[in-house]
């Protein structure tokens, strides 16, 4: 399966650049056709930091963040997307600042939650909720779902990579779309072409990484 990676880089900063997998993965939700492996975006530091400040772009003048969530092993980038929107600076709205950066509690029964302790960070505050990868939307739809729970004021969604169609909802900033992969695809449980074709699973996916099957 690894030899048939390649990679795609963000023309402006090649440094950021992610390794795709063409192949039949399934995930708890749906059956996809690349496997993103994003975790060098999200575990080195140095390029993690470069991550934050392309993503940090459409917030920086004005938009204001108190706090970012971070879902799916972002807490890195948005350790250094606070940085970035923190900074002092001409225009630079966040300035002097104190974002908050947390992660929502995923409880025995799969449900995400704030704990009492952090949940005034959300409540009423001005958040962005950063995700590494936006191929179903099932993540960020739970997420958005609890944000709004707690009482959070949704300032912003950034990805590092998106699929889902723009739609009239809220607008998604992402470094990487479907367009950088060619025939990328997603499916819902029994309606993958893939699987109709008699094309074996190989490997279960997440947001941490793959299991082979
Ligand atoms: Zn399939």
């Amino acid at each position: 399966m690894e030899d048939r990676a390649y990679s795609v880089s963000l023309t402006k900063n090649p440094l950021i650049s992610m390794k795709v997998i063409p192949g039949h993965f399934t995930t708890n939700h749906f059956h996809i056709s690349h496997y993103l492996d994003v975790s060098e975006l999200k575990t080195n530091a140095v390029i993690a930091k470069d991550v934050a400040r392309e993503l940090s772009i459409p917030y920086l003048a004005n938009v204001s963040v108190d706090t970012i969530v971070c879902m799916e092993g972002t807490e890195v980038i948005g350790a250094y997307l606070a940085e970035e929107l923190m900074q002092e600076g001409v225009g630079v709205i966040n300035t002097g600042k104190e974002i908050r950066v947390l992660k929502p509690v995923i409880s025995a029964n799969g449900k995400l939650l704030f704990q009492c302790n952090v949940q005034q960070y959300i409540r009423d505050k001005e958040i962005v909720l950063l995700v590494a990868s936006i191929s179903s939307g099932t993540t960020i739809g739970r997420a958005l779902d609890c944000i709004t729970y707690y009482g959070g004021v949704i300032a912003g969604i950034s990805a590092l990579f998106n699929a889902y169609p723009a739609g009239d909802e809220q607008v998604i900033h992402s470094m990487f779309t479907r367009e950088d992969i060619p025939g990328y695809q997603v499916y819902s449980m029994g309606e993958c072409t893939m699987c109709r074709e008699g094309q074996k699973l190989e490997a279960i996916i997440n947001s941490e990484g793959y299991t082979n099957i």
